[in-house]
């Protein structure tokens, strides 16, 4: 079995526990890698590595424009790499390869961008309502971030922290899921490659109570940038209040995909298929709801059902195949244990509702495309995140009804809506309480446009010039321009 190290102040290490532990290909469901099992000692190794990469090393010297250019160096780099890397992911993660040779070539773009933003961080000269005063603002890097993901796409999670991290010229401890740490560390070693100076991007791997914990309350760190669940989210968020830390939390969602009868149907089914079967379902903007308006319902799930029953499920690496496994055990039983939820509450299992029996499917973690009709938006099946490939339908009335479902979650991560009429996108959009909304379209993404939840889905945003702001603070300088000291004890 590979063994793999951490990788710290540019160098790859053993864990100071001398422990590891092993992960498990899903597509076998047996283990074959070893994964550094990381403590507090391995967390204080890091986050004094990356402290004074930030304060005193070369990273802290360069200027803006060089930081960019070691970003678009690195991004170079993911893409001459990017099938070995995906190749990786497909092994500990179970992805399709499809997927995440999709991800993977799409990354580098994600450096290019905030390297190219790098050195457009401008402050401003304030023309201050004060006599000889002279005032402007600089946007400064906080110091060192930790960035802790969850397992179900790796290096997508980290990266949408770590290229604008560095582009406002933060350091990096990335703290990878127990599930899917390989590719992690698999990447470090091209930040070296790149030109990074050592200490500038390192990576810990372990549990989270066991090496996320301690990351998140070391005083060195100034900010934790956090993919993951909700509980997970809130318990970060509170450890993090007592070091009156910055936070952003991207966290989990129950999306409605919804479809008025004024739709093109053929596309609102593959929107609906993907949004929920794409990933297996794992991921946080799944389209678990599908909100469809009554007159359409029964012809619709006709034609979903059709769609979603001719779905290819097997090895994930086989280009062919389009419904992989799902990335964990216990993920996998949770799965099951939500469709038997769903069977109690008097959902109608219209598709699969079971374990994926199929040959092809072997012995690994794969559950049935699943589809649940005759749901209310009131049963756990419609509230809680199940993430995976289990759809609840449910009909509503008219555009207000619509919204109304779709807003009574507490989540608010994202939302389809199919209508060809464009007064009705607009409307929706607007009443729609979500981080993102896609009219005709479903899981649409870039680097470039803001990404985050309303609710519980999340605090602050990833991707787009608002990342950028995530990660610096800004300084006002007063210079007084008089040249003599005023009367301390008049009032300017
Ligand atoms: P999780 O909350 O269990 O774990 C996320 C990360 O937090 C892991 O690295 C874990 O080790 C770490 N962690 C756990 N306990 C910790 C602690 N006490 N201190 C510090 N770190 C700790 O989530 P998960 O099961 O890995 O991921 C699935 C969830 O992630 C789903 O809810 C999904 O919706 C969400 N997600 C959200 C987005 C988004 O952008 N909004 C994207 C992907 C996944």
């Amino acid at each position: 079995m590979q063994k793999y190290q951490m990788y710290i102040n540019g160098a790859f290490t053993d864990p100071v526990s001398g422990q590891w532990f092993e992960t498990d290909n899903p597509y076998t469901a047996k283990p074959w890698a070893l994964i550094p099992r990381g403590g507090a000692e391995d967390v204080e190794r890091a986050v004094t590595a990356a402290s004074r990469a930030f304060s005193e090393g070369e990273w802290s010297k360069l200027k803006p424009s060089q930081r960019g250019h070691l970003m678009r160096r690195l991004g170079d780099l993911i893409a001459r790499d990017a099938v070995r890397l995906a190749a990786v992911e497909v092994r500990d993660n179970g992805k399709l390869m499809v997927e995440m040779l999709g991800q993977l070539r799409y990354i580098p773009q994600w450096y290019y961008y905030y390297g190219g933003l790098a050195d457009k961080i401008e402050g401003s000269v304030i023309p201050i309502d004060k006599p000889d005063v002279f005032n402007y603002t600089r946007y400064e890097p906080l110091g060192v971030v930790a960035a802790i993901t969850a397992w179900n796409s790796p290096l997508f999670l980290a990266t949408f922290k770590i290229a604008p991290a560095l582009a406002a010229g933060n350091t990096v401890v990335l703290k990878p899921s127990e599930y899917a740490s390989a590719s992690a560390l698999e990447l470090a070693p091209l930040f070296a490659e790149a030109g990074f100076p050592p200490g500038v991007f390192n990576v810990v791997t372990g549990f989270g109570p066991e090496v996320g914990e301690p990351l998140v309350s070391h005083p060195g760190v100034a900010k934790i940038a956090f993919t993951g669940s909700e509980a997970g989210g809130q318990h970060v968020y509170e450890v993090a209040a007592r070091g009156l830390k910055r936070v952003t939390l991207e966290l989990g969602g129950k999306s409605p995909n919804i479809i008025f009868d004024d739709a093109k149907l053929d596309d609102a089914v593959k929107g609906a298929v993907s949004g929920i079967f794409a990933a297996t379902g794992q991921t946080c903007i799944a389209g678990s709801r599908l909100l469809v308006q009554r007159k359409l319902h029964d012809e619709l799930v006709e034609r979903l059902v059709g769609l979603a029953r001719t779905a290819r499920m097997g090895d994930p690496a086989d280009p062919a195949t389009q419904v992989g496994p799902v990335t964990t055990r216990p993920q996998f039983e949770k799965v099951l244990n939500y469709i038997e939820v769903a069977k109690r509450e008097g959902g109608k299992c219209v598709l699969g509702g079971g374990p994926a029996k199929r040959p092809e499917c072997g012995s690994g973690w794969f559950v049935e495309p699943t589809i649940f009709t005759a749901v209310s938006n009131e049963m756990r099946i419609a509230q809680e995140e199940v993430f995976g490939p289990v759809l609840a339908v449910i009909p509503f009335e008219d555009e207000e009804g619509a919204a109304r479902i779709a807003n009574q979650t507490k989540y608010g991560l994202a939302a389809g809506v199919w209508t060809q009429s464009i007064r009705r996108a607009i409307r929706m959009a607007e009443l729609l309480q979500a981080g993102t909304v896609w009219i005709n379209t479903y899981r649409a993404f870039s680097y470039m446009s803001p990404f985050g939840g309303y609710k519980r889905s999340g605090l602050g945003r990833e991707n787009g010039i608002e990342a950028m702001g995530e990660y610096m603070q800004v300084k006002s300088v007063w210079i007084n321009l008089s040249t003599e000291v005023p009367n301390p004890f008049v009032m300017r």
